[in-house]
């Protein structure tokens, strides 16, 4: 039987340091428990009608003040195996509950190439379909073949084919018609043995860090070094700054738009996409906005990237959200387009 505690305190999973307390909170660390679980949201006791939160590191979230009346499951299901092998690529099937970084190092200490971009980032593997996380021009949609499920209404466990998610950016159908339907148990995703150039190599940034420290064909292990190095330098620490990343998307606008904005500022760096589409980075934005390094009660604009918003230790979540909407109000006046927030609000 699985153990459920009652009203377990929040900011200790949150990676921005807020919110209040699950009104229930389990673990589940192997895929035995979950008839336990199917069996507890079919009884008609106490937690009949009570909404399952699927939480993996809490880096993506912003939690509310209250106490939220879900049955938050943490999954910490582990596993790292080989399922399918040819001359060009490697399968390897990986449980939701391994860390991110950890399973990227040990592909990369492999020689398999694909997550070498996508280093740093921080989570657990359930959560990487579930946003399609991405960095350095690499997504992680382009490495997933399947994603292993189990249906709460049904109890049932099956898997989802790549094309079945509806993978964008930072987007699937695990954020909007299959939210809250599914409990990502495993995720296999297909790696290269042919060492294909890596995306990170596509930004001046790297390449100009991998050549003053004289690196002039990077190995997997340099790319993965370098792209650590420079987020290091950009990223606050969370632990150190509480934060969740990226605060906002980068907004896709149309190509006119964009041309307005470029006429005030012709230096600035846009990214051209097909459809007369032009995506802005939403950093410059807020920089530009004037916004970057500024204090907004106890939330600040973090001093060395205008995308990450800092908790000084103080904030409530309702703190953040009004940090947010000050600063959506402001780029809005300012360049006429409105900016969405990447991270989930429960
Ligand atoms: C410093 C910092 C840097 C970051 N950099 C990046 C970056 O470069 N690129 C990027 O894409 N993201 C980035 N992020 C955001 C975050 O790391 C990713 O979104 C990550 O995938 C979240 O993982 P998590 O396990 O913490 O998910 P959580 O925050 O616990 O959950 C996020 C969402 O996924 C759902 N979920 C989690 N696990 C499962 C599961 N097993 N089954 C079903 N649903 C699940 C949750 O219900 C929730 O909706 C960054 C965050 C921080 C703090």
């Amino acid at each position: 039987m699985l153990n459920i505690e009652e009203y377990v305190d929040i900011k200790q999973f949150s990676s921005l340091k807020v919110g209040g307390q699950f009104r229930y909170f389990s673990i589940i660390s192997k895929k035995e428990d979950f008839p336990s679980l199917y069996a507890i949201a079919e009884d008609d006791g106490k937690y009949k009608g009570v909404p399952i939160f699927v939480l993996g590191g809490g880096s993506n979230v912003v939690f509310s003040d209250e106490v939220i009346n879900v049955l938050a499951v943490k999954i910490e299901i582990k596993g790292f195996d080989i399922v399918r092998e040819s001359d060009d690529y490697t399968d390897i099937k990986v449980g939701a509950g391994e860390v991110w970084d950890e399973v990227v190092s040990r592909t990369v200490d492999m020689g398999l190439s694909g997550f070498e971009s996508l280093s740093g980032i921080p989570g657990t593997v359930g959560a990487s379909p579930v946003q399609n996380i991405g960095a350095y021009g690499s997504e992680v949609k382009d490495m997933i073949q399947e994603v292993e499920v189990y249906e709460i209404e049904t109890g049932k466990i099956f898997n989802i084919l790549n094309k079945d998610c509806k993978f964008e950016y930072r987007d699937s159908i695990f954020k909007n018609e299959a939210k809250g339907k599914y409990i990502i148990i495993s995720v296999v995703y297909r790696l290269n043995k042919i060492i294909s150039p890596s995306t990170a190599l596509s930004y001046p940034g790297v390449m100009k860090f991998l050549e003053e420290k004289g690196i002039q064909n990077p190995n997997l292990k340099q790319i993965r070094g370098a792209v650590i190095d420079i987020r290091k330098s950009k990223l606050p620490n969370p632990k150190e700054k509480p934060n969740v990343g990226s605060f906002f998307k980068n907004p896709i606008v149309l190509n006119e738009v964009a041309y307005k904005i470029l006429e005030e500022f012709p230096n600035a760096k846009f990214f051209s996409l097909k459809d007369d589409l032009t995506k802005i980075p939403a950093g410059w934005l807020i920089e530009n906005a004037g916004l970057k390094g500024v204090s907004l009660g106890h939330v600040s604009v973090y001093d060395k990237n205008a995308l990450v918003l800092v908790n000084d230790g103080d904030a409530t979540s309702e703190d953040i959200i009004k940090a947010r909407n000050e600063i959506v109000r402001i780029v809005k006046d300012k360049f006429g387009i409105t900016l969405e927030q990447e991270p989930e609000i429960l």
